[in-house]
């Protein structure tokens, strides 16, 4: 495996375990922005961007694409208003094993980020609310930034080589979900696919996603995937 440099987290059903908050909170902010929580009940929001969602929901009442992400400041307003008051209500956990795996990966000096269909604005609140400084990922590509999931990894990737001021290869990536859009995102760059068995997917799914490493959780990450470390 080549030397790797950046692991990308996404965060619902991969970091944390949101509890409801992210639809209850999508609704107060379409209701407010939108006028209509249209289609949100049976709405399956696992590896869509929240652009991507909101496309799918009014697309039927006229809001292009386009349209969508002219709307996405004020709406990312809303929904981090709504979302910060009323988390608190919510039950918000970590995944088993995240947040140690955070802490070893930060011990060893990786660089981490979130690759997220959250927008920009409520994935630090989702992240505190489990227990996780948003400062550890240094690195953020957000469903704010584009509709279709698969174009957040690039983004993402020039992040993280200004970051660390040098060139970083898309194999020395790891793209960290839990559902086949996260392993197809992993693709789209060309970075490591790993996926985990505690979020929005079934295993069924996730073998014929065919991710690189398929684990159960967060705990079995570094035994599947760091090099030893010699005394
Ligand atoms: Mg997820």
């Amino acid at each position: 495996m080549a030397d790797i440099e950046l692991i990308l987290f996404d965060i619902d059903g991969t970091l944390l375990w949101p509890k409801g908050v992210g639809r209850e909170s999508t609704r107060r902010a379409m209701l407010e922005i939108f006028g209509t929580d249209a289609g949100l009940d049976g709405h399956t929001f696992g590896g869509k961007t929240d652009w991507f969602t909101l496309h799918e929901l009014l697309s039927e009442r006229g809001y292009t694409e386009d349209r969508i992400g002219q709307m996405m400041p004020v709406y990312e307003q809303a929904i981090a208003r709504h979302l910060t008051a009323i988390i608190g209500d919510f039950s918000v956990q970590p995944c088993p094993g995240a947040l140690s795996l955070v802490a070893e990966l930060r011990r060893r000096g990786l660089l981490l980020g979130v690759l997220t269909g959250n927008v920009s604005t409520t994935a630090p609140v989702k992240l505190r609310a489990a227990g996780f400084d948003p400062a550890w990922f240094p690195v953020g590509a957000y469903g704010s930034e584009a509709a279709d999931r698969n174009l957040l990894p690039f983004l993402a990737l020039e992040r993280a080589r200004r970051q660390l001021r040098r060139s970083v290869m898309p194999e020395q990536v790891i793209v960290v979900g839990d559902t086949p859009a996260d392993v197809a995102c992993a693709r789209a760059l060309g970075a490591v696919a790993v996926a985990v068995l505690t979020g929005f997917s079934t295993r069924e799914a996730l073998v014929a996603a065919a991710p690189d490493h398929l684990l159960d959780d967060l705990t079995q990450f570094a035994e599947a995937l760091l090099p030893a470390e010699r005394e």
